[in-house]
């Protein structure tokens, strides 16, 4: 047995806040569990145990690793220990693995609510969070990259006018009580319209309230100029930026309204500039099938180059299926096996993040579409619960013109996922992943889910290998 990572304090101090009313409920033998969980009493003859349903479980040559994703441990256990964690029974004489299992809730008492406790933890994690105002916005809904992916294509090409940027901080006054607002800009390619950016940050500047924005961008334009004003008036935190590949998949892939000798060249130089002014860089890696070789190269360059930093991070990212597009897309049961490939190529995997989705805390929310006050305002003002459908007078909740509180669903209860998602050993970790592609067919699972097993695989395998296996 290993105990590699140690079930959350913090999360076991809710179980126990939950589990009283919950007693009243259990039989006996679950009474002398609990005794046996609380005082280490081993008096009793026969005492049985489940193993959660949040115990993520893969296997290796009779190796096992065993990942809980709402209480956070993770175990190697060989196959008899195995063996004995799937039985449930207590056994005096394995004192340690006993202890390590009932400790760190590999084990959980047969009357537990495995889901009740997880939606407890939810509510106690929120902040209720009625102070934050999360807003997406895009200034304009051109772009000058031309991808041939890109999810708003179809859609209006408009710019935001002043008058509806003004409507726009309206709006956000009428969010009573919030003291911080983070916006983050999109597009389009929100920086072919930074004077509306400069404008509505100019006024919030002036309200009390703090201010702090995120961009998601191609990269291109951010020149001297526009960094300056996105430190100084924008607050700019973070930039997300997309490179699908080396120099070469990368021309084939943008197709800029501007005539410059060599973007991605200029790309990297603003990440260079991004990074020396302490501004988080993520840079996501649309992976397609025609795109992985290139990927692979682009992921060890930037290895090389920024594994130092502490302000950037890259990841995959997936295209979906899409009525009348060209995109080839990963199926679902390839992507884990792209995500370990990549992961495999760096050594410090937490240039992925990778390594802190198997420390994170259980999601309270899938994203913003179930986070209270956050929204999605396109250039016309109408706002949406979620970012995917910018543009898409379909699916607009309302507008900042007539917006009321009640036009956002906000929280969505574990009760009200799919089937699927409800009984997913990952839930905690995704809570119940992307709405947006769930409703058009494509794999609403969140990239966590694949870190996370991937993480597993290369660990038994480094394990396999220590063993000589
Ligand atoms: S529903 Fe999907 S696309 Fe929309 S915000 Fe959530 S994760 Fe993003
Ligand atoms: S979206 Fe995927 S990983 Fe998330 S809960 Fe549903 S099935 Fe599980």
């Amino acid at each position: 047995m290993e105990l590699i990572i140690h079930a959350k304090e913090e999360i076991i101090d809710l179980y126990n806040k939950f589990e009283p009313e919950q007693i009243d409920k259990g039989n006996n033998n679950d009474e002398t569990a609990l005794l046996v969980m609380n005082k280490l009493e081993k008096k009793a003859t026969e005492i049985k145990f489940k193993p959660s349903h949040y115990n993520l479980t893969k296997e290796k040559n009779g190796i096992y690793i065993i990942y809980n994703t709402l209480y956070g441990g993770l175990i190697i256990l060989e196959k008899d220990e195995y063996d004995y964690l799937v039985s449930g029974i207590y056994n005096e004489k394995l004192s340690q693995l006993s202890d390590a299992l009932i400790h760190n809730y590999f084990w959980v008492t047969l009357s537990n609510d495995e889901k009740g406790v997880y939606e407890f933890v939810r509510k106690n994690l929120s902040d209720g969070n009625t102070k934050m105002l999360n807003l997406v916005v895009t200034p304009t809904m051109r772009c000058n990259a031309r991808c041939f992916y890109c999810y708003e294509q179809g859609v209006e090409y408009s710019d935001m006018s002043y008058e509806c940027a003004d409507q726009l901080l309206e709006f956000i006054d009428t969010f009573e009580g919030v003291r911080e607002i983070r916006i983050n800009w999109f597009g389009g390619e929100p920086l072919l319209k930074s004077d509306i950016i400069d404008y509505i940050s100019e006024k919030i500047n002036t309200r009390n309230i703090i201010y702090r924005s995120f961009l998601t961008t191609n990269g291109v334009l951010l020149h001297d100029d526009i960094l300056n004003k996105a430190i100084n008036i924008w607050k700019l935190e973070n930039v997300q930026i997309t490179l699908d590949g080396t120099e070469e998949e990368y021309k084939k892939r943008k197709n800029y309204i501007e005539t410059i000798s060599s973007p991605y060249q200029v790309v990297l130089e603003n990440i260079d500039k991004l990074l020396f002014n302490q501004i988080h860089v993520q840079i996501r890696m649309n992976v397609d099938e025609n795109n992985i070789i290139s990927i692979i190269e682009l992921t060890n360059k930037l290895y090389q180059k920024y594994h130092n930093s502490d302000y950037i991070r890259i990841y995959p990212g997936f295209l979906t299926r899409k009525e009348n597009s060209s995109n080839r897309i990963i199926e679902s049961q390839d992507k884990g096996q792209i995500v370990e490939l990549l992961l495999s190529e760096v050594e410090k995997r937490n240039f992925f993040g990778a390594v802190n989705s198997l420390y994170s805390f259980p999601k309270v929310n899938a994203c913003m579409f179930d986070e209270p006050n956050s929204l999605a305002i396109d250039s016309d003002g109408r706002v949406y619960q979620c970012e995917h459908y910018l543009g898409r007078e379909n699916k607009k909740i309302s507008d900042i013109w007539t917006y009321n509180l009640n036009d956002n669903n906000g929280e969505m209860p574990v009760e009200s996922l799919s089937t699927e998602c409800k009984e997913c050993t990952l839930l905690p970790k995704c809570m119940g992943g992307c709405h947006a592609h769930r409703e058009e067919k494509n794999d609403p699972c969140f990239i966590e889910r694949y870190f996370v097993e991937a993480m597993m695989n290369l660990l038994l395998n480094s394990k396999a290998i220590r063993d000589g296996q």
